[in-house]
């Protein structure tokens, strides 16, 4: 039977490339976003993928919205944890807010999104969760310490769940992305991006199709002795 694959944050950006190369690899795909419907309508009508609008910073929301998927289009399978936002600015700035905001949305999400599906996963004895961390929370990166510090609490979350499902059939994986092409990249100012692409051993900005691949081969059967594993994609930039 065909598997149902959850991407948050699914349609714009590396999301919205994971879910089409899930699409093609034959998943039925299902889409979640915060708040931008033109984004989304227009990501519905290009693929076909059906969209769902929650905050996956809310567990209730969260709750709600799988149980909504999962009743139109059957268990979510295959969770992509791809939801992100960035609050930059210097910790000796930062207010509250932009610190509890970017720990919300990339790290609250993973337990708000997971819960949730991970006893049906455990039930059947099959599923694939796969977090979409970043370079940053590997080595840190100045002016973003509550997003480093979020996507680094992504890698340990994935190393501790995948000891525990791993007797399950259920594969836990993070894939770091290097700096890639989306709108969360265009934010960041002129002179800051080019000093980034000239730190990019392969000179340029990755494409969110050139994560898209690696979600697909962690949702895959080939996958399936890979867990609690870091899967860095970032144009050669070492990472110790
Ligand atoms: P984009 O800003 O292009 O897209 C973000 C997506 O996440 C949108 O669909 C957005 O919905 C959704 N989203 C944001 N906040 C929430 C929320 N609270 N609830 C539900 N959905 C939400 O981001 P990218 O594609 O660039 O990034 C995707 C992931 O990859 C993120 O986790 C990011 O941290 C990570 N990453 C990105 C890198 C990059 O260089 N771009 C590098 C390393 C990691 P809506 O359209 O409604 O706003």
């Amino acid at each position: 039977m065909t598997k149902v694959a959850l991407v948050t944050g699914g349609t714009r950006g590396i999301g919205a490339a994971i879910c089409k190369a899930l699409q093609e690899a034959g998943y039925k795909v299902a889409a979640s976003y915060a708040g931008n419907d033109e984004a989304a309508a227009k990501f519905k009508a290009e693929t076909g993928i059906p969209v769902y609008k929650w905050d996956v910073g809310d567990f209730d929301a969260c709750a709600a919205g799988i149980a909504q998927v999962e009743a139109e289009n059957g268990p979510v399978e295959i969770l992509v944890n791809n939801a992100g936002i960035t609050k930059d600015g210097f910790f000796h700035k930062m207010s509250k807010d932009q610190w509890s905001a970017v720990i919300r949305t990339n790290l609250d999400s993973l337990f708000n999104m997971t819960r949730p599906v991970i006893e049906g996963m455990r039930a059947r004895s099959f599923g694939r969760i796969i977090v979409i961390s970043s370079i940053n929370g590997q080595k840190g990166q100045m002016g973003q310490v509550n997003y480093s510090a979020a996507k680094a609490g992504d890698i340990g979350f994935v190393k501790a769940l995948a000891q525990e499902n791993a007797n399950k059939g259920i594969t836990v994986n993070a894939i770091t992305p290097g700096y890639i092409g989306t709108d969360m990249v265009a934010a960041m100012p002129e002179e800051a991006l080019k000093r980034v692409v000239a730190g990019i051993p392969m000179g340029r900005l990755g494409k969110p199709e050139e994560i898209a691949q690696m979600v697909v081969f962690l949702a895959s059967d080939n996958g399936a002795f890979a867990t609690g594993a870091t899967f860095t994609v970032n144009g050669g930039q070492y990472m110790a």
